[in-house]
């Protein structure tokens, strides 16, 4: 994901006068997928290749700053907003424990690589 617009702000009120909220770019991804693409919050933790638990406190935390920016008329800031993720998924074959990294989108793979097996688990790195 890349993030073109990264500093958001009031109109008429100076920089140097506002509070500075700053969003971490997972955190506007999770409100991408669920506020904006309207996932579920299983399929959009399966794609961040987060826990679902760890997916809420994202989101949760995410929705609070940005609720906090509109009420108090802070400037809200996306950090690391120009850089592009590529973030990959590891995926291990109980069969031939062949390893292989896929990146998110690309949806769950049919079988393993190497060997063609069903049989095959997503590794949690995180
Ligand atoms: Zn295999």
């Amino acid at each position: 994901m890349s993030v073109d617009c990264t500093y958001f702000k009031p109109a008429g009120v100076p920089t140097r006068s506002l509070e500075e909220v700053v969003l971490a770019i997972d955190e506007l991804e999770a409100m991408r997928l669920v506020d904006v693409n309207g996932l579920y919050h299983d399929k959009a933790a399966e794609q961040m290749g987060v826990s679902r638990r760890t997916f809420g406190r994202i989101l949760d935390t995410a929705r609070k700053k940005v609720a906090r920016v509109l009420v108090e008329g802070m400037a809200l800031r996306i950090e690391g907003g120009h850089i592009e993720i590529v973030k990959q998924r590891t995926f291990a074959c109980s069969e031939c424990r062949h390893i292989w990294n896929l990146p998110f989108g690309t949806g769950r793979p049919k079988s393993c690589p190497a060997c063609d097996s069903k049989r095959f688990r997503r590794e949690v790195t995180t």
